[in-house]
């Protein structure tokens, strides 16, 4: 049974009214009127697609100061209630803005040990913030190292409107590895397009993942393919992006395109394997 690292627990009422989610609709060519009307769509998706489990991602914009991003906040509480009534399906990451200095730390802290968030997630293009910060990211993943959970970073161009790659170009990541060798990381989206770079950093630190959500599997480029195969076969996470990519699209093109090309007991470690390890 399979465990996707990168849900967005959206709906279509939600996505509506953010200006940035919906040129990324338009960037994956996205009919509105399918978008997920309730977020109880989720488990049933996974379950029509053999998904067992799901993280689900927090996002806070509320230090943010570029307006485009003024209804982008999923709070915390939100998040938690929803895992919360999943039956342990929904994995919950936290959200929060590193703009807000250390009440960005203070709010990871609450949300880890009162509200069971078992992760965090940054998209650093959202928050105008770079990903290698020292000021107002580094005391984040101190925290995240010393509490034993992963973040999970946005890396690479994104789909999302009104925001600057700049800020989530993979080579950013190598300085917080080498700063924090023992903070488990997911570098997102394989960090296209400098997939070679993102393969790079995962070589040079143990505990870089990489997710290969928001790609149909087809997709995912030839240069990765061996690493995947190969070397770096421990690392690789299996994610959508949901509602970017539904559940059974994601499904049907892995079987269809990539998991002919996978060695034995590939497909198994990209599913779930490597996942449970990355909460182990
Ligand atoms: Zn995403």
């Amino acid at each position: 049974m399979s465990f996707d690292v990168h849900v967005h627990p959206w709906t279509r009422d939600f996505m509506k009214k953010n200006g940035p989610i919906m040129k990324a609709c338009d960037f994956f060519k996205l009919d509105v009127d399918k978008l997920p009307g309730s977020t109880e769509q989720i488990l049933e998706e996974m379950e029509a697609s053999g998904v067992a489990r799901a993280v689900i991602l927090g996002q806070d914009t509320s230090a943010t100061r570029n307006p485009a991003f003024r209804n982008y906040t999923l709070r915390n509480d939100e998040i938690a209630a929803m895992a919360a009534g999943s039956k342990d399906r929904l994995v919950p990451f936290a959200g929060v803005d590193p703009n807000a200095g250390s009440g960005a730390v203070k709010e990871l802290k609450r949300a880890v040990r009162e509200l069971g968030m078992r992760g965090l997630k940054i998209h650093s293009s959202a928050n105008s913030v770079y990903i290698n910060d020292r000021k107002l990211m580094f005391p984040i993943y101190e925290y995240c190292q010393e509490a034993g959970i992963p973040v999970l970073l946005h890396t690479g161009t994104t789909g999302l409107g009104d925001t600057e790659i700049r800020y989530s170009k993979p080579e950013l990541v190598d300085e917080v590895c080498t700063a924090f060798p023992d903070l488990k990381v997911v570098m997102a989206h394989f960090g296209w397009p400098w997939p070679e770079v993102t393969l790079a950093i995962a070589l040079r630190s143990p505990n870089v993942f990489i997710d290969v959500s928001g790609w149909k599997p087809r997709y995912i480029p030839q240069s990765v393919m061996p690493y995947l195969n190969g070397i770096l076969q421990d690392r690789f996470l299996f994610g959508t992006d949901y509602p970017m990519l539904r559940h059974k699209e994601w499904m049907d093109d892995f079987k269809a395109s990539l998991e002919p090309k996978l060695k034995p007991g590939v497909s198994e470690k990209l599913l779930s394997g490597n996942a449970k390890r990355l909460f182990a």
